[in-house]
């Protein structure tokens, strides 16, 4: 083999152009590496590479928007910069956002929670599963009577868990399988209360009936409003109910008797209490079982009396008042004018007369006997009835605008009682007079000399 024998310049520029080309490869190489691309894979297969971070993050933004539970998916979205490579699928930002969205809706292992039998609910997992059961259930221990013992709270239907596959649209987060179970749809919808709204109006505008506002609302009261409180609109429907069963604990009253003791000394305006009553005290301890939170059922437990009651001694006085006057009476107000008669007017009798005059006459005594009321007498405002014997003839004088005189006061006819005016159920300054016969309301007139 013939020697290969380059004269010493040749051999010089052979390793100038050796190294030449090591160092252009070495450049190429480093060149190519510069290149990176932005790889995106979901649960760990890659779907492609997209030229910029940005379109990538756009990618499963719009994947979280489109599909609910692409906000859970897109958590599991892994963006990595890498070299570029004939192995990796280059895609544009649209491109990667459909096989987002296709992997978002294919079959994925889920856990279905079942209601009497029926699935209502996917979510990922038996440990989602469990969550979701147990805040049910905690929320609703939560809103219970604070002051209770909560002994058990349970749901009602029987649930069940079922291993399956479901497209991972339909797979739910804990949150929202918890408002779908218990409420019925996992929808929002609320408005907000303006000033002058009423419960009325807003079920009427929103096409409800202000009972299924008042039950979407439950503690919202109708005439509590308060424009910018937030109502639900939506009722639910749940799927499951709930049952609770707590013990109670409080102390009540225990009423006392009261004993009536008749005196016939006493005016019945003299009754009073001999001995004033006291309630006893007991703890007693009341096992509350409720459904949806409605109290369905109280029971008494056990009972334990920190005192005893007290019992009460009335006297009640049955005194009659005395036989007074001669029957003839005289009229109680000078210079009236008789504005109403005895007997119907319209619809509506009328048990007296009415009499009119200035504001603040003198009101007197139609006859002899005693004041056995004077004070505010309800519709017949300030007034005073006067009882001429043992119950059987009493005058009332009504509307007064002050009362001269005292209950068990002894009256002369003609005697000043008070003044005229226009108190209670009066359109204006008046005095009613009225007699009353065993009771009942007579014609005053018939009492008057001709
Ligand atoms: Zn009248």
């Amino acid at each position: 083999m013939a020697q290969l024998r380059l004269p010493p310049q040749r051999r010089l520029l052979l390793a100038g152009m050796i190294l030449a080309l090591a160092l252009a490869a070495l450049f190429w190489r480093h060149y190519a590496a510069s290149r990176f691309v932005y790889a995106v894979s979901l649960e760990g297969t890659v779907l492609g590479a997209v030229p910029s971070e940005t379109q990538a993050k756009q990618a499963v933004e719009k994947l979280a928007v489109l599909a609910p539970s692409g906000a859970g998916l897109a958590e599991q979205v892994t963006i990595q910069r890498v070299p570029v490579s004939d192995r990796l699928l280059q895609l544009t930002a649209d491109e990667l956002a459909e096989r987002l969205q296709a992997a978002a809706n294919r079959q994925v292992p889920a856990v279905a929670i079942r209601v009497a039998g029926q699935s209502v609910v996917f979510v990922a997992d038996r440990e989602t599963a469990q969550s979701v059961v147990d805040a049910i259930e905690a929320d609703y221990r939560q809103a219970l009577d604070a002051q209770a013992e909560v002994k058990q709270v349970a749901i009602k239907e029987q649930l069940t868990l079922a291993d399956g596959m479901a497209r991972a649209d339909d797979v739910r987060t804990a949150e929202e399988a918890q408002r779908i179970l218990v409420r019925g749809t996992d929808k929002l919808q609320t408005y907000t209360v303006q000033r002058g709204d009423t419960l009325w109006r807003i079920a009427e505008v929103n096409g409800l009936t202000p009972d299924d506002l008042s039950q979407a609302n439950p503690g919202v009261k109708p005439t509590a409003l308060q424009p910018g409180q937030e109502l639900n609109l939506i009722v639910a429907e749940p799927y499951i109910h709930l049952e609770s069963t707590e013990e109670v604990t409080v102390v009540e009253n225990i009423p006392f008797d009261v004993e009536t003791r008749q005196d016939p000394d006493r005016y019945p305006w003299q009754s009073e209490y001999l001995v004033k009553g006291v309630f006893g005290k007991r703890q007693v301890t009341y096992a509350v079982s409720r459904e949806n939170g409605k109290v369905v059922e109280r029971k008494p437990l056990k009972e334990e009396v920190l005192s005893d009651a007290k019992g009460a001694v009335f006297v009640q006085g049955t005194k009659l008042a005395p036989k007074l006057g001669s029957g003839q009476f005289l009229l109680p107000i000078s210079g009236a004018r008789l504005t109403s008669g005895f007997g119907w007017r319209g619809r509506e009798f009328h048990p007296g007369l009415d009499l009119a005059a200035p504001k603040g006459t003198a009101i007197v005594a139609a006859d002899d006997g005693t004041v056995v009321e004077a004070g505010w007498d309800g519709g017949y405002g300030y007034a005073v009835r006067i009882d001429h014997g043992e119950g059987k003839l009493v005058t009332i004088y009504g509307h007064l605008s002050s009362i001269a005189v005292k209950q068990g006061q002894t009256v002369k006819k003609g005697e000043l009682i008070g003044y005229e005016g226009s108190t209670g159920r009066s359109t204006g300054p008046h005095l009613h007079f009225e007699v009353r016969r065993d009771g009942k309301a007579v014609d005053p007139r018939q009492f008057f000399p001709d």
